[in-house]
């Protein structure tokens, strides 16, 4: 089966080797079709009105909701926030959160291996309230080290990682670390921003408290992104945006707030991000997580492989990851190497891709990194190490 043909992208750039799935991923045609319906035929404000409109995205918006939480195994619908993507909802957690709880003589353990996002909020807080930050380190391949746990101790507010790092491409052992977590009752965040929609995940299973992730990375519009949080915990979060729709009464001097998931979401709702998000999911349910998977997981090890045969090429981590792997040229800078491969039509990442700490505990501050999706073939990668030789014969012969 070619899912291919089910990206309209493709259609337009009929040569492109789109490996920058990692960043963002191209959008089924079922997912186009049904944004532009819903312009269409259905456009209008939730939750305000009485006209027909008004009750059609009212609708979608929450049927968008469950669909959601049924992806995710959330126990309850008023566990899901959308916001407007990752960072935002990891911003919702630091400033509704952790601000109103973190003291002096408490800690934050992150893992190097986090995104920016999963690092600043929780850094510029820990600054603020006079507590300490701790990273977890990890081997090269970024599997975290024997003893970094033991960061993780009953002064602990907050621990968080990424399932799948972007940066590096390991798939962390979740249970370890938030066993450990669980042992001296601090709270757990996983950041699915690269794990969603690329297998299976369930936020019982995992035993999280908060999950994060973005809707674009797995087929859906950008500007829609959805914040998990156990219902005790999460109607315990202060309101963190104010104004329309996140109230129950407004006075000249006080002000009462709606329940969960209102409370948060502030603001006329992104309905259409929604329903994107809504048909990306059942885009993704119609073939199968555990299918995605296991033609992503074939494809990465047919890509681990044929770099890790160049003799001109560094790969950095093991076969076993997520579905992106990082690589340099020897002696080329990562940048010179995606605008070559850019000039063959293959598409890839190059630089920090936001995890600098990680970079630079690595030291190797900038990489290539291709990244694949559900559509991407052995072809795609055969092209791109062809372009890969192409690089070689423009820097070394
Ligand atoms: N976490 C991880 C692991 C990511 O890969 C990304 C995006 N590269 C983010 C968080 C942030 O996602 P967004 O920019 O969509 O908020």
């Amino acid at each position: 089966m070619l899912y291919k043909e089910d990206f309209p992208i493709f259609k337009h750039h009929k040569n492109l080797v789109y490996l920058d799935n990692a960043a963002t991923s191209q959008k089924p045609q079922m997912v186009i079709e049904g944004l532009k319906k819903y312009y269409e035929e259905e456009n209008g404000s939730p939750h305000r009105g009485a006209h027909i409109l008004s009750v059609a995205s009212t609708t979608i918006y929450d049927k968008g909701r469950k669909t959601v939480q049924e992806f995710i195994g959330a126990e309850k619908t008023n566990e899901i926030v959308f916001t407007r993507n990752a960072t935002e909802a990891l911003n919702v957690i630091a400033y509704a959160y952790i601000d109103h709880h973190l003291k002096s003589g408490q800690n934050i353990v992150l893992s190097i291996t986090n995104h920016h996002s999963n690092i600043i909020p929780f850094q510029r807080l820990c600054k603020k309230h006079h507590a300490e930050l701790r990273y977890m380190y990890c081997d090269e391949a970024g599997h975290l080290l024997d003893g970094e746990l033991n960061k993780i101790d009953e002064n602990t507010l907050l621990v968080s990682l990424p399932m799948v790092s972007n940066g590096i491409g390991v798939i962390h052992d979740i249970k370890s670390v938030f066993d450990k977590a669980d042992s001296v009752g601090a709270l757990k965040l996983l950041d699915g921003a690269q794990s969603v929609g690329h297998m299976p995940v369930d936020v019982k299973a995992l035993n999280t408290d908060l999950m994060v992730f973005s809707g674009h990375k797995m087929f859906a519009p950008q500007g829609i992104g959805v914040l998990y949080g156990r219902y005790d915990l999460l109607n315990s979060f202060e309101p963190f945006l104010s104004g329309g729709d996140m109230i129950e009464y407004v006075e000249e001097q006080e002000t009462t707030y709606a329940a969960l998931p209102e409370r948060l979401e502030a603001g006329t709702q992104n309905v259409s991000g929604v329903l994107g998000l809504k048909l990306a999911i059942d885009y993704i349910n119609s073939i199968g997580l555990d299918e995605i998977h296991k033609l992503e997981k074939e494809i990465t090890s047919y890509a681990y492989k044929k770099l890790s045969s160049l003799d001109f090429v560094d790969v950095y981590g093991k076969e076993k990851r997520g579905a992106l792997v990082t690589f340099n040229v020897k002696d080329v800078h990562p940048h010179d190497v995606a605008s070559i491969l850019d000039n063959s039509g293959v598409a890839i990442r190059a630089g920090h891709h936001c995890c600098q700490p990680l970079m630079k505990y690595l030291k190797h501050p900038s990489t290539c990194r291709a990244s694949f999706g559900l559509f991407n073939t052995k072809e795609d990668v055969d092209a791109l190490v062809k372009a890969l030789y192409e690089v070689k014969e423009v820097f070394y012969e």
